[in-house]
């Protein structure tokens, strides 16, 4: 069942992965592919155009919350800068405390691209005191850092995909073992 924490928990992973460390490519490389994503994601009703400020803020806040899905991993992350990066971005989206049938949510009271910005905010914002963000993960592996969802029973999975970064860590570790061990 999708239900409207996934779909938040969904937005918030694939807005980290929007660059992928290994290739290097970046879908939001530039405030067009920026305004684009927004616009696929619902974020906005119409296309935007993000200044070159927004966009790199933008970037910013997906790094930050790289950051946080890292701590989540149990990685020691620079949790202090990611935080202040988002406070940031709340305040220029100018979030404000609504309410929906009566629920509170926050919602940007600007438009365009800081209002879409401020979105993604505001969902990291309603994710963070639940149980299930704690299992938004970015991997391990420094060379991949993806972000995914650990739906592993005791939340203990530390890569995105034991096939490749699990693996890969298991080989170095295997490694850095024989070749600290006398022959
Ligand atoms: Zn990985």
């Amino acid at each position: 069942m999708v239900t409207a924490l996934h779909t938040q928990l969904d937005l918030v992973r694939d807005y980290v992965n929007t660059l992928d460390f290994e290739t290097g490519i970046d879908r939001i490389s530039s405030p067009d592919e920026l305004a684009m994503w927004f616009s696929e994601q619902g974020l906005v009703d119409d296309l935007v155009e993000p200044t070159d400020e927004e966009h790199t803020d933008a970037l910013a806040v997906r790094e930050a919350i790289r950051e946080l899905l890292l701590a989540n991993n149990g990685v020691s992350a620079d949790s202090d800068g990611a935080s202040k990066t988002l406070e940031s971005a709340g305040r220029e989206a100018r979030l404000g405390v609504r309410f929906e049938n009566g629920l509170p949510v926050l919602a940007p009271e600007t438009e365009g691209a800081r209002a879409a910005l401020g979105r993604i905010v505001a969902t990291v914002a309603e994710l963070a005191p639940t149980d299930e963000w704690k299992r938004l993960k970015t991997c391990r592996d420094e060379n991949c850092r993806v972000a995914f969802y650990d739906k592993s029973r005791n939340r203990s999975r530390a890569w995105c995909s034991m096939e490749v970064c699990g693996n890969r860590e298991k080989a170095r570790s295997f490694r850095a073992r024989h070749a600290a061990s006398p022959s």
